[in-house]
């Protein structure tokens, strides 16, 4: 089980961190993948104009990069109130300082404005309750294997503690103790030769055109020594073209340095080889997120099927919990 917020098209760090796996791990497991928007609105709760857009995005994005809808279930968090549920009676079994100790919580409220005070005033019981909603999430699908990046760790050993705890109040064996899979591929460098991320401006998109790709691509930070291109380049110092071509062109590597480090070939030719590289590895990718773009009824419904898988499953989950927990269960739905 894993997720992500609508907050806008995913780049090339999202493919190569996370999606990838998501894909070789549908054949391999039961897997559940959901667009959590009510996370969004953690720390987004003032601007909700671009939720539902962005929810049409990443659903595009994940179709794009391979998740297959007949064989993992892709699901909108907000369609199952069962989540917010669990959510609840999870809360209740929460201690109050195990939410303010996480570490992640600090970092959120930071990012919320520039100055503390102002941070302390936007940051909500919502935003407090991020790790709860999270293990919800996990735990109404009892997840087992959470694919994310290593950022979220903190998240899943909170999981790992209510599902514990959970577990030890009501004497069962109820929630599995599920654990992280982090992806073998390095943080991806944006184009600037820092981390590629959405507000770095520095990405190249899973949607952006072959044209928007190798004008990001020849702008690309390369050797920083190298001033002419009669000088001998090195790759080792090469911030991001190098590292790229180990991902795109793996089979012209050695080609690659033996040109750099005798100065055979300029950075400008080489960026455009790269270019060339990546548009080629990415064209599959985007020519099926065209076909599914030029019909957003299918995404709709999509979606659709999904929540209603993931809703029966849900169900099953919240209806046991409630007998475990001594609740009713109300035959009103
Ligand atoms: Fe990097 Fe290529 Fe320039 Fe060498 S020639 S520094 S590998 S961009």
């Amino acid at each position: 089980m894993s997720g992500m917020r609508p907050t806008g098209r995913l780049h090339l760090g999202h493919y190569f961190g996370v999606l990838i796996n998501w894909v070789r791990f549908q054949t391999e497991y039961e897997s559940y993948f959901s667009i959590v928007d009510w996370h969004a609105l953690t720390t987004k709760y003032q601007d909700t104009s671009q939720i539902k857009a962005n929810i049409h995005e990443i659903a595009l994005d994940w179709l794009a990069a391979g998740i297959d809808p007949e064989v993992s279930t892709i699901y909108v968090q907000s369609g199952i109130p069962e989540i917010a549920e669990l959510h609840l009676l999870l809360s209740m079994i929460t201690q109050q300082n195990w939410v303010e100790r996480e570490p992640t919580l600090k970092d959120m409220v930071r990012m919320l404005a520039a100055d503390e005070e102002e941070a302390r005033e936007k940051a909500t019981y919502g935003l407090l309750g991020y790790p709860v909603l999270m293990s919800a999430d996990i735990l109404t699908f009892k997840g087992e294997l959470v694919p994310v990046g290593k950022d979220q760790e903190s998240h899943l050993e909170f999981a790992r503690g209510l599902a514990r705890k959970f577990n030890h109040l009501y004497g069962v064996d109820f929630f599995p103790e599920c654990r992280p899979e982090f992806t073998s591929t390095p943080l991806l460098k944006g184009i600037d030769g820092s981390k590629m991320g959405k507000s770095a401006n520095n990405a190249i998109n899973l949607a952006d055109t072959d044209a928007d790709t190798t004008k990001q691509v020849m702008k690309m930070i390369t050797d920083r020594t190298r001033i002419a291109k009669s000088d001998p380049g090195h790759v080792d110092q090469c911030e991001v073209p190098w590292p790229m071509y180990q991902i795109f062109g793996s089979d012209i590597t050695e080609q690659v340095r033996t040109e750099c480090e005798s100065a055979q070939i300029g950075c400008v030719d080489c960026k455009k080889r790269l270019a060339g590289k990546m548009n080629d590895y990415l064209r599959p990718l985007r020519e099926r997120r065209e076909k599914f773009a030029s019909d957003p009824k299918k995404v709709e419904q999509i979606l659709e099927y999904g929540n209603k898988k993931a809703r029966e499953t849900a169900k099953k989950t919240l209806a046991e919990v409630r007998d475990i927990m001594g609740l009713h269960n109300w035959k009103n739905d």
